[in-house]
């Protein structure tokens, strides 16, 4: 069977792509570290050429990638050197199909890019919080496939807790409509979050129903310094008595982090010098309505006389809240300046956090002496990007398998998470075999089996390739 043909005649000629140049954008991840080829690049533009496409791969036994925005930090869209997989870009899939402000949902196809939803929502008066850097590429199919979070988990949860119903297509062809937008349904399992973080092995997300919020009207942002990360969480858990549900972001920042944004990105204006604390907190409420005066100053002044908070900046504007926001956000992008690091994505429970950093740290020091952490991250969700660079830059991806060993067991000895909202994909793969419990791997391998019996889907990526 000429398999690229036969594709042609379900996408048309124009979505089957096979030359070098037009494939290449498709077989790289984001952080250049995965490359991969293909039989072809295909782009359905509806479901039921989805489940075509699927039913072909199935008959022949040919590999599936599914891809939305490509945007994976651990190389779960890109496929293996092989060039026997069909990568399946839902790029053309990227309809808003509805927008229900009575219901608080929107249906939206695979391939909407997040900021796109999160613009459709605005224009009806309503808020999608998902957020995070990569918005204006990663597509709402990746984000339900790998669970993403970003940085309103804190007050609306993940991916998995903003999903009311999906529509998918099973490695044979098979669609499964679960698109529904109800809040309450108790029929049994609820087969949609099999599909949520399997990373394309499970089957394609096709369409979602999403929630949607009422926007808030106003928000309070501060950045408060602290002397360690046992302070950090002293100030949560008096920001989270203190305003309750209207805590919607707490992300916390060494101070070198932040001096490295201010050397290295110039678009971006620190609020004063900020080597009074080791360690600062980005703090944001958000409230429905306007409570006319901002209610951190009273929470801040309380946490000062307690002797938790060391110094603080207030935003006074919706600039400087941004301002606050981009230099979070510009972490990564200042430390890929001075010679990039090695990414970590960890999750514990919040109280086990500060001896957490204090354990990894300390290990990592003893065992290679030329490290340069980054820790940041999402501390509201118990979630730390602990990114490891080193000088000279070199040393740290030359003794990556030892780095992440010694984090990994750091975290395993609190019971934690290697992967808070990244995924396993390529990069993790090893670790994550290495250390889940087997009893669940067992699990998942037999819903892999049940739900994707050739083994077709996203071969090589989170579980093991069975033989
Ligand atoms: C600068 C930057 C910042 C980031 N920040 C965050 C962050 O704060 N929080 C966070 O969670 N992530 C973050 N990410 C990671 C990434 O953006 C997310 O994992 C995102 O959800 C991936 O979406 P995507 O559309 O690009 O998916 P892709 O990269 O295309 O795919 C990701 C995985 O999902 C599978 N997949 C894609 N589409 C489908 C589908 N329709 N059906 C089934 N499987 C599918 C792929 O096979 C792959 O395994 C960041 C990435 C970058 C580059």
């Amino acid at each position: 069977m000429d398999i690229i043909s036969e594709l042609k005649a379900i996408v048309g000629e124009g979505h089957v792509l096979t030359d070098d140049k037009d494939t290449a954008g498709y077989l790289v991840d984001w952080t250049n570290r995965f490359h991969g080829r293909v039989l072809a690049v295909v782009r359905p533009a509806t479901t039921d050429e989805v489940s075509r496409v699927m039913k072909l791969a199935y008959e022949t036994q040919t590999p599936v990638v599914p891809q939305s925005g490509n945007t994976s930090l651990v190389g779960g869209g890109t496929p293996d050197a092989s060039g026997r997989a069909i990568l399946l870009s839902l790029s053309r899939m990227n309809k808003i199909e509805a927008v229900d402000a009575v219901n608080d949902t929107m249906t939206v196809e695979a391939g909407v890019v997040l900021e796109k939803a999160q613009e459709a929502a605005r224009e009806s008066g309503r808020f999608f919080p998902l957020s995070f850097a990569a918005q204006g590429t990663a597509c709402l199919g990746g984000c339900l496939a790998t669970n993403a979070g970003g940085t309103a988990v804190l007050r609306y949860g993940n991916t998995r807790d903003l999903v009311l119903g999906i529509e998918a297509v099973l490695s044979d062809g098979t669609v499964v409509d679960m698109l529904r937008g109800l809040r309450k349904d108790n029929t049994g399992y609820d087969l949609k979050h099999l599909f949520m973080a399997s990373e394309g092995t499970l089957g394609v997300i096709t369409r979602a129903v999403v929630k949607i919020f009422p926007a808030p009207q106003a928000s309070y942002t501060a950045l408060v310094g602290v002397e360690d990360v046992t302070k950090a969480c002293e100030l949560l858990a008096a920001v989270k008595s203190a305003a309750g549900p209207a805590l919607t972001g707490f992300e916390l920042m060494q101070a070198k982090c932040i001096e490295r944004v201010g050397k290295e990105i110039p678009a971006v204006t620190l609020p004063g010098d900020v080597s009074s604390a080791p360690w600062w907190c980005l703090v944001e409420l958000s409230y429905s309505r306007d409570p006319g005066s901002n209610p951190l100053e009273g929470i801040l002044e309380q946490a000062f006389e307690a002797g938790t908070v060391a110094d603080a900046f207030l935003a006074n504007s919706v600039k400087d809240s941004k301002a606050f926001w981009a230099i979070r956000e510009s972490i990564p992008s200042a430390d890929a300046h001075v010679g990039g690091n090695l990414h970590n994505d960890v999750s514990l429970e919040i109280s086990d956090i500060p001896a957490f950093v204090e354990e990894a740290l300390a290990a990592l020091e003893a065992r290679f002496a030329w490290v340069d952490p980054s820790v940041f991250g999402h501390l509201g969700d118990g979630n730390l990007h602990f990114n490891i660079g080193s000088i000279p830059p070199n040393l740290a991806f030359e003794n990556e398998e030892g780095i992440r060993e010694t984090v990994y067991a750091v975290v395993s000895a609190h019971n934690g998470s290697i992967s808070a909202e990244h995924g396993i994909g390529q990069l993790k793969r090893a670790h994550f075999l290495a250390l889940k419990n087997p009893v669940e791997l067992e699990l998942m391998g037999r819903i892999k089996k049940a739900l994707d019996p050739k083994g077709i889907l996203n071969p090589g990526k989170l579980l093991a390739d069975r033989a």
